[in-house]
């Protein structure tokens, strides 16, 4: 089934480290924006079956509960939506109350993923992030009132003067906290991040690699403690919690993306639509017969070469491990006939093992999971 993913690009203020097609929110641009969306999603609707709508951003919950609904009902006019969709929001803390959540859960949605990325103050700062740890724990159980019941955290470790005790202590408030659902993102520092500037002027330093090393594997190992599974290399659940949306990205699933500068895979054709604000909602006002020459900014099929190698390197994330099988049913490759040699050096080390039909990373093969993905170009 199709996953839809609904880009809202605004936030309230702009993190130093991020790198996402975002803009600072304007209430005006906003209500033009969400008919936009709404018009896109009306036309690209085909009735084709979809189980998951996931909101990302920006910041989706700056929408209001009503505009929200809005879009949610034009995805049940113009897909088949299953009863039962997964369909996430991602937000951030400070814009979280009972109330809103309440109005979030009225209008469809049954899953929340909360941006707290640290719960100390101090890492916070360092980030600009506008909430407080206090307010994050505060915001989880405003959800929870508000009646969602399957609430994901996102963590960012390896944080600029992060020491292995700082990341130890985020993962037992995120345990305290008790989401279903968490992600464990490594902070990555894009060439001209005003994060690096600030560091620069600060003489904040990153941790030794070998630290971000243990700090991953003692998160997991901690995680599993407390009854989290690890499912894929950054994300861990509570047992039938993983995030359905993203498997698909992961199980060489299909999905469409709607919003400016949202990437689309379906039927073998990969495109991206136009990633300003402005020009999206420019295009989104034209007649329909032009709509489709300016609103999607690249579009290509792709080689079938290149479809083995996504679903390869997607796979293989996955701790259940990449199904050799299917591989071999969908594009006609035996997986170990073709790789098996160049694998092998990674199962001697124990960094790669093979289950059956399911070849697997361990722990220690995913800290060089892009290494071992290599042997598949
Ligand atoms: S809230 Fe999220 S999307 Fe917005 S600037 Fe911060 S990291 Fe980027």
């Amino acid at each position: 089934m199709l996953g839809l993913y609904l880009h809202i690009p605004f936030c309230a203020s702009i993190c130093n480290y991020c790198n996402f097609n975002r803009g600072l929110f304007n209430a005006e641009q906003k209500e033009r924006y969400v008919v936009a969306l709404e018009r896109e999603i009306r036309l690209s609707g085909d009735g084709s079956p979809a189980d998951t709508i996931f909101f990302g951003g920006g910041t989706p919950s700056l929408l209001s509960p009503a505009e929200i609904g809005r879009l949610i009902n034009a995805c049940r006019d113009s897909f088949d939506l299953s009863p039962d969709a997964e369909i996430t929001l991602e937000t951030n803390p400070e814009t979280s109350s009972t109330a809103v959540m309440e109005g979030f859960r009225a209008a469809g949605i049954n899953r929340v993923s909360f941006g707290v990325q640290s719960f100390r103050e101090d890492e916070l700062r360092r980030l600009g992030r506008l909430h407080s740890a206090d307010r994050a724990r505060e915001a989880v159980g405003e959800a929870r009132r508000g009646g969602i019941a399957n609430i994901s955290l996102d963590l960012m470790m390896w944080l600029p003067q992060q020491t292995r005790a700082d990341w130890q202590s985020n993962v037992e408030a995120l345990i305290d906290v008790g989401p279903e659902h968490a992600s464990l993102y490594l902070l990555e520092l894009y060439p001209n991040a005003p994060l690096k500037e600030d560091m620069a002027r600060a003489g904040w330093a990153l941790a030794p690699d070998d630290d971000a090393a243990e700090m991953y594997l003692w998160s997991l190992e901690r995680l599993d403690a407390a009854g989290y599974a690890q499912y894929e290399i950054s994300n861990v659940s509570r047992p039938g919690k993983t995030s359905r949306h993203n498997l698909k990205y992961w199980q060489d699933g299909e999905w469409l993306g709607l919003g400016c500068g949202a990437h689309s895979t379906r039927r073998g054709v990969r495109w991206r639509n136009v990633s300003s604000t402005e020009d999206y909602i420019s295009q989104l006002s034209a007649p329909r017969r032009t709509l489709a020459l300016g609103l999607v900014a690249e579009r290509r099929e792709m080689a079938p070469r290149e479809q083995l190698e996504d679903a390869l390197f997607t796979g293989i994330r996955l701790t259940e491990g990449l199904d050799m099988q299917a591989i071999h049913a969908r594009y006609g490759v035996d997986v170990w006939s073709q790789y098996g040699d160049a694998l092998q050096p990674f199962v001697a080390a124990g960094l790669v093992r093979v289950e059956g039909a399911r070849l697997c990373l361990s722990r220690d093969g995913m800290l060089v999971a892009n290494e071992i993905m290599q042997v598949f170009v």
